[in-house]
């Protein structure tokens, strides 16, 4: 059987399909063209649908979909989503009354978790973390090739753990979330703190490795594996996973592996630290992958 994927995205729309054996077989983008409201989003997604259902000739398929945020257990209706036209909205049901097929939906950061545990970095394992570090800070778990969402369905979001009741705000209304510290938006708001000057995640990265040396973005580097080795303690000393797997713009940053390491270890309860901490191998394809993997027929 043919699994369908579709990644909605706040401005892309990816759809991939998946041959019995795991190899993408159809790929494309279009845009979402969120501008045009709500309505028009589940029309552009019923239109990549229908380029998918007719590069296979309508072949018998499953079908999921990873969407920013999630739909609540209870009220049935999206939250969470910094696409902010699809909260309140069903957004399953609304897919599905539009195209004539099932549909199962995760939070893009299960998807991610989904598609790098069963075909990426962290294959053959069976408890997986995977967490996204980019403009925010999502997370997802994956037991035994399973995703597993919880009784609320906010398994994974680790970005929202307070680690500093006294940190920064975050965009959730809470204070010192995970996401304050180690997304990419934090970084930048810390180094515009600390120096009055505004650079991006990456580029204060690399001033900090970079000749001549720059005091300023060494300390803010400092203090950013300094939290990154609380947060993944945190969630390694509740759920001790054999692997996790870290995508978003950040995972690029190689001292994470290295510097970033070392700094759980100095906070893991446990007499020794072996946890593989491992960045993603399916890039900006795990998305779409991971919403094939958990598909419904
Ligand atoms: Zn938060």
């Amino acid at each position: 059987m043919l699994r369908f994927g579709i990644d909605l995205g706040g401005t892309k729309i990816e759809g991939a399909i998946l041959d019995a054996s795991g190899a993408v077989v159809f790929r494309e983008r279009i845009s979402t063209e969120r501008q045009h409201g709500y309505e028009h989003v589940v029309a552009r997604i019923a239109t990549m649908y229908a380029s998918m259902v007719k590069a296979v000739d309508g072949a018998r398929h499953t079908l999921g979909m990873g969407t920013p945020g999630s739909q609540s257990p209870r009220s049935g209706l999206m939250r969470n989503s910094n696409s902010v036209q699809l909260i309140g909205h069903r957004l399953r049901e609304d897919v599905e009354r539009t195209i004539g097929h099932a549909l199962a939906i995760e939070n893009d950061a299960n998807c991610f978790a989904m598609a790098e545990a069963l075909h990426g970095a962290a294959r053959g394992r069976n408890v997986v973390f995977g967490v996204i570090m980019g403009t925010g800070c999502g997370g997802g778990l994956v037991l035994d090739g399973v995703v597993r969402t919880g009784r609320t369905g906010i398994a994974g979001e680790w970005g929202h753990q307070s680690i500093d009741p006294f940190g920064p705000l975050c965009n959730c209304g809470r204070r010192g979330c995970v996401e304050t510290f180690i997304s990419g938006s934090g970084l930048e708001r810390q180094y515009q703190r600390v120096t009055r000057t505004h650079k991006s995640a990456l580029e204060i990265v690399a001033s900090a490795a970079g000749a001549p040396s720059d005091a300023a973005a060494q300390a803010v580097m400092a203090w950013f594996y300094e939290h990154f080795g609380r947060a993944f303690a945190n969630l390694i000393n509740v759920l001790d996973p054999d692997a996790i797997v870290i995508g978003g713009g950040l995972s690029n940053i190689d001292a994470l592996y290295t510097r970033g390491v070392d700094e759980i270890a100095k906070r893991v309860f446990s007499d020794y630290f072996d946890t593989p901490v491992l960045r993603n191998e399916l890039g900006d394809s795990a998305g779409v992958i991971g919403a094939a993997l958990i598909g419904r027929e």
